[in-house]
């Protein structure tokens, strides 16, 4: 480890460094010799040459092995070194005055060796005891000569203590950066010895150790195939030796050491110069696992850890390559859970996510491990199957889903339920990309649910009607402003004076191209996308202002219009209907307005309470399709109503079936035991009307009585019941 002061740094050589000391000793030691051979061999310093050639050879030399002897053991110079390196040019000096010149010369290189080894502030303490050891020296020998030389000595010392601390100070820098830095560095020369030449390492820093698992030491001196046998004989072993060749330098990306295969590492590898090439290792492992988790992250759902709609497009897009290949099937399911908004509705969030984690749970426990599952956002997952895709595998999948799915859960002890609809298509019958897999496999899924099956298989003739409905939905919206709406009038008649009591207004869309389509074919269109509100508003309008025409023309007629249940958000409505009543000079009781008992028992709070305030502005209200809606008969009794319209399903076979008769019957008599005005509807024989009349039904509207008629075909005058005639007006249905 690192000791503290620049004493101790520059004698902590950068591994390798081991080997520009011996160079730098071995050299010395030359320097020592030669000279020594030359004092023996200059004849104008004999002969006391002899005496120095035998003093620098049996002195100064052994004293230089010394050293690099110590240093090679310890690592470290002795700190008397630049002392007694200066004193020994001195002495020489002193023993013959001779060689004042070279010694000098000397004494100046010795200098920049000494920085080095110890830095600028020894060297200069060192050149100042050398400085007046000269001036001694020189008195001794030659004082005028002398001076000059001392002078030199001075000058040049400085200076090169100077540039040389300045250049050593840099170097010391890179060193230390090499030293410190978390970047595994291994230089490697090729080998001209080694046929086929080898990479032999030739430095390395202490964060090998870590990259590689071997400490700088151990590398150094080595070849790359000594070191590491594994890379012998690899593409990456040939392309070190190519750079160190004079190639180009290169980067890998990602590099797996053996040592440890969950180290990732980036590798690059630069030339340098003399035939060098240099090895940077950077351990990259926490980047790299960052980007894996944020791809995770990127192609994962949160919640349930199930792939998400992107993967689940990569893997379809995949699936489907791999198919058209191997000429397989691939399947693609689409599920959607029946009751999982109120779930989370009623129960909250937290619920919610509790319910879709477990049937994630469930579904991955089900499903191969070739296939995919995904969760699409919201209670939307998919199955992706490409072993056993045909339709009756697809089918038994479905089928395998949904039982797992209605085995209730308990979440915070309470037990729910589930139930889901699947739609499936397959590659290559339904489909020929990702994209179209995916938009009839939602179509099936539509299909599933409408029909309420459980799961579908795509049909090309669902996709038509599914995409008449889309197209109608649009042109819906438009259909109010075009005046497409029309408005046809069918008449119900009291039973006891035989006249026509009200008009039931029912609406009709005049379309450009499909012509004339009943309230079956768009109503629910109307619901769902909100059109309802104003679709209701126009017919209540047009309804009320023929209404008030008829009143002018022919006394007390009545009017009835129908609401849906979206009409009972539409708040300040009942506030609408007054106000309108009020500026067309209608009164409340002329109108009704009906609602079907299955619509009331939807939502039977909101209903009584929408139902109350049309009814207390003086507004008649009658429940419609009564009997179809599974409410007690008693509970007419608290709903605000002053009408009960008998469903169609049973007067329709009341003078055939006995059962229908009896409902019939118990209908009229509790209805006016609460007050109420019976209506039936859907009376298409004449037989029927004879039993009305006998039960003592107060009203009646049926084909038989009259059909649904535009205003101007409506037929106000009073007829006697039974001979009115049913005008054909509208489309068979
Ligand atoms: P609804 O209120 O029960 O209307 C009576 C329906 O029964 C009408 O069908 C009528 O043509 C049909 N009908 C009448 N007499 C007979 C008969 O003797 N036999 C048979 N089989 N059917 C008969 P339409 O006009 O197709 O209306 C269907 C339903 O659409 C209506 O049922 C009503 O619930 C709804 N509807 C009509 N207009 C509107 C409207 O403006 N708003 C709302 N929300 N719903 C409407
Ligand atoms: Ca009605
Ligand atoms: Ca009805």
């Amino acid at each position: 480890m690192r000791a503290e002061g620049e004493h101790a740094r520059s004698q902590l050589p950068l591994a390798g460094h081991a080997t520009l000391w011996r160079r730098v000793f071995l050299s010395r030691h030359l320097a020592i010799a030669s000279l020594a051979v030359l004092a023996l061999v200059m004849p104008e310093m004999q002969p006391r040459g002899v005496w120095i050639a035998l003093a620098l050879a049996c002195g100064l030399l052994p004293y230089s092995i010394a050293l690099d002897l110590r240093m090679r053991r310890t690592g470290h110079l002795p700190r008397a070194m630049p002392y007694l390196d200066q004193a020994a040019a001195l002495a020489l000096m002193l023993a013959e005055p001779l060689v004042w010149t070279p010694a000098l010369l000397v004494m100046v290189a010795n200098l920049s060796l000494i920085v080095v080894a110890f830095g600028w502030r020894v060297a200069t303490r060192a050149a100042a005891m050398a400085t007046v050891g000269l001036i001694g020296v020189a008195l001794v020998i030659d004082p005028a000569e002398g001076g000059t030389g001392v002078a030199t000595y001075v000058v040049s010392a400085a200076a090169t203590i100077t540039i040389v601390s300045a250049l050593s100070q840099r170097v010391r820098q890179y060193a230390d950066i090499v030293e410190a830095i978390g970047v595994a560095l291994v230089v490697l020369r090729a080998d001209d010895h080694g046929d086929p030449p080898s990479l032999r390492i030739i430095a390395a820093n202490p964060a090998t150790t870590n990259a590689v698992g071997q400490t700088p030491d151990a590398l150094i001196g080595r070849t790359v195939g000594e070191a590491f046998p594994d890379l012998v004989g690899t593409p990456l072993l040939e392309r070190l030796a190519e750079v160190a060749r004079g190639g180009a330098a290169f980067d890998i990306a990602e590099v797996r050491p053996l040592i440890n295969p969950l180290a990732v590492y980036a590798m690059h590898v630069f030339p340098l110069p003399g035939s060098a090439v240099c090895v940077a290792l950077e351990d990259v492992t926490d980047a790299v696992g960052a980007s894996e988790a944020l791809r995770r992250q990127a192609l994962h759902d949160d919640l349930t850890g199930l792939p998400n709609r992107t993967l689940l497009r990569d893997r379809l897009a995949y699936a489907l390559q791999q198919a058209r290949r191997s000429d397989e099937r691939v399947a693609l399911l689409l599920m959607d859970l029946n009751q999982f908004k109120e779930v989370n509705d009623a129960l909250g969030h937290h619920h919610g996510d509790r319910l879709l984690i477990e049937l994630s749970r469930r579904l991955q426990e089900m499903v191969r491990e070739c296939d995919t599952i995904a969760r699409l956002g919201g209670d939307e997952f998919a199955l992706l199957l490409t072993t056993d895709a045909g339709v009756s595998g697809a089918t038994r999948v479905a089928e395998k889903v949904i039982r797992a799915l209605e085995q209730p859960i308990t979440v915070d002890g309470l037990s729910l339920q589930t139930h889901a609809s699947i739609g499936i298509a397959l590659y290559p019958d339904h489909a020929a990309t990702p994209g179209e897999l995916t938009q009839r496999a939602d179509v099936a899924m539509y299909m599933a649910k409408r029909n309420g099956t459980g799961h579908a298989l795509y049909d090309a003739e669902h996709d038509r009607s599914s995409v008449r409905r889309l197209r109608l939905l649009g042109e819906l919206r438009r259909a109010i402003r075009l005046d497409e709406l029309r408005l046809h009038y069918q008449p119900s008649y009291d039973l006891r004076s035989g006249r026509v009591a009200q008009l039931e207004a029912l609406v009709r869309w005049q379309h450009p191209v499909h012509g004339l389509m009943g309230p079956g074919e768009f109503i629910e269109l109307a619901e769902v996308s909100g059109m309802i509100q104003p679709l209701t508003r126009w017919v209540v309008e047009q309804a009320v202002g023929q209404l008030a025409r008829w009143r002018a023309e022919s006394g007390d007629v009545e009017m009835a219009v129908n609401l849906s249940v979206r009409n009972l958000y539409d708040a300040g409505f009942d506030r609408w209907l007054e106000a309108l009543l009020d500026r067309i000079g209608v009164p409340g009781s002329a109108l009704t307005v009906e609602i079907t008992e299955s619509e009331i028992m939807d939502d039977p709070l909101l209903a009584m309470d929408v139902l109350g305030r049309v009814k207390s502005a003086g507004v008649t209200t009658s429940i419609d399709d009564f009997g179809t809606g599974y409410s007690s008969l008693s509970n007419l009794r608290h709903l605000p109503i002053d009408a009960v319209k008998i469903d169609r399903s049973f007067v329709g076979d009341m003078s055939t079936d006995e059962g229908d008769a009896t409902i019939v019957r118990a209908i009229v008599d509790l209805g006016h035991n609460l007050g109420l005005t019976v209506v039936a509807e859907g009376v298409e024989d004449e037989a029927t009307l004879a039993q009305l009349v006998d039960l003592g039904c107060d009203r009646a509207q049926g084909f038989h009585l009259g059909r649904p008629v535009p205003a101007d075909e409506v037929e106000l005058a009073p007829q006697p019941v039974g001979t009115v005639a049913g005008d054909a007006s509208t489309r068979p249905r």
